[in-house]
This record gives C-alpha cells, structure tokens and sequence, in this order.
C-alpha cells in the first residue's frame, strides 16, 4: 500500500463524512498565508479528538502544542455550555496566529491559550489548581512527551482520557538506537505508560494525508 492510496482514502472519508466547515478550513489558510507548518492533525484526526472528548463528556481539556489552533477548535467544540480547554504554546507567532483562528471560530471565551514553554506553564496551571481535566492531547515536542505525560497525569481524576500524538514516527519507534531525539522521546513515553499503574493504554498506528504515524490513548483508571 501506498501514502498515495493512504492520503486518497482519507480524502475519501473526509469528503464522506465531515461536512466542509468555514472557521476550520479559514484556520488551515490563515496558518498556511503565517508561514505555520502544515502539521495540524488531519480533518478526520480533528474528528476522531472531539469524539473522544465527547465520550468522556469532558468539560474541561488540556491541550500541550496549539500550533494554529487547528486541533483546538476541534477539542473546543465537543465543549458542553460553560467549558474550557486551555492549550499551551511556546511560539508567539503560533499563538497569536491561534488566537486569531480561535476568535473566528466563535471560541475566544471558551479557550485560554497560554503562551511559554509547556513545563513552565504546566506547574503554573497546578498553582492555580486549573485540573482536573477531563481529556488532555499532548502535541507539542516530542523529546518533552514523557514529562508532559507525567503532568497530565497529576492534572487529572481516574475516568480522565489522555491521548499523545505522533507515537509511530514512521516506524521508526522501534529503533532504539536511533538518534532521532524525538524517537527517544517517543520511546521514553511508552517506558513511562508501560510503567505507570494508574493508567490502561494502548496505541495505534494511523496512515493518511499526515503519513504513517500513531496516536497513544491511556484511560487514568486509579
Ligand atoms: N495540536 C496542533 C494541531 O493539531 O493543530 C499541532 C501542534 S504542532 C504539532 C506542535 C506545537 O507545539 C507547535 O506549535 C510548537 O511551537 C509547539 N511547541 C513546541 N515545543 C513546545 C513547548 N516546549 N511548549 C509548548 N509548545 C511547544
């Protein structure tokens, strides 16, 4: 099978089942025309994260790594009346590029996006005793995936879901040599979940427009 076929199959579905959406596809063109990497999670991606959070009814998301507020609007939305999701982002121009894209979308009262390093602003969210959070999706540097794991576990209450993208990384997670300091970061993550009693996970292995890659999910049971 090819990435061809992989990204065709995925455009199939997307055009099948997710209705084209003004704020969000305004969003892809305002990060695209900022100079913004194109590496928001695909449409159906966005999809599958707001089920998700819908799943668990979540009131309250933690987002690590917004990026152009992509992902964001999607989590935002799956949001009962009076919720909120907050979502850390290191780069100002991200951040203000979201800001932007999440106020088109209707969700600037309902999104905080706070802007720093995320292991500085995550033990500035338990200060303020910002958790639990119902659903956290961690996406920003991979190298920091087992830390930002560890701080969303403390931010959250047995029933809270937590997903990690980009655990595949082409296959390359198998290798544990490689160099790749996102690899080993990704491979610090998995050591760390194998390892943690509060937790029951899984990952999966994702094709599509994004490539070959895969999403972790650790359901906080304890
Ligand atoms: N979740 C976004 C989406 O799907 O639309 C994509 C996020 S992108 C893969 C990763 C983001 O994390 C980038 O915007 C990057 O600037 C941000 N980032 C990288 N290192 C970070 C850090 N240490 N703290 C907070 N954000 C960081």
């Amino acid at each position: 099978m090819s990435e061809k076929l992989w990204a065709a199959v995925d455009q199939y579905i997307t055009d099948a089942l997710l209705p084209s959406d003004a704020a969000l596809e305004a969003t892809l063109r305002a990060s695209h025309a900022a100079g913004l990497p194109a590496i928001a999670v695909s449409p159906a991606q966005g999809k599958l994260l707001q089920l998700l959070a819908r799943l668990v009814s979540a009131r309250r998301i933690l987002e690590v790594g917004t990026l152009g507020g992509y992902s964001t609007i999607w989590l935002g939305r799956a949001l009962p009346e009076g919720g909120r999701l907050i979502t850390l982002e290191a780069d100002p121009k991200h951040a203000e590029v979201a800001r932007g894209n999440i106020a088109g979308a209707g969700l600037d009262k309902v999104v905080d996006v706070r802007l720093g390093l995320a292991l500085d602003t995550l033990p500035v969210l338990e200060a303020e005793k910002g958790g639990p959070f119902d659903l956290v999706f961690i996406d920003a540097d991979k190298k920091s995936n087992a830390d930002y794991f560890d701080w969303a576990l403390k931010l959250s209450r047995p029933g809270s879901l937590i997903l990690v993208d980009n655990v595949v990384r082409r296959g390359a997670v198998v290798d544990a040599d490689s160099h790749d300091p996102n690899v080993q970061g990704v491979r610090r993550l998995y050591q760390r979940i194998a390892a943690e009693p509060r937790v029951s996970a899984t990952a999966i292995q994702t094709v599509g427009v994004k490539g070959y890659d895969g999403l972790a999910i650790a359901l906080v049971t304890g």
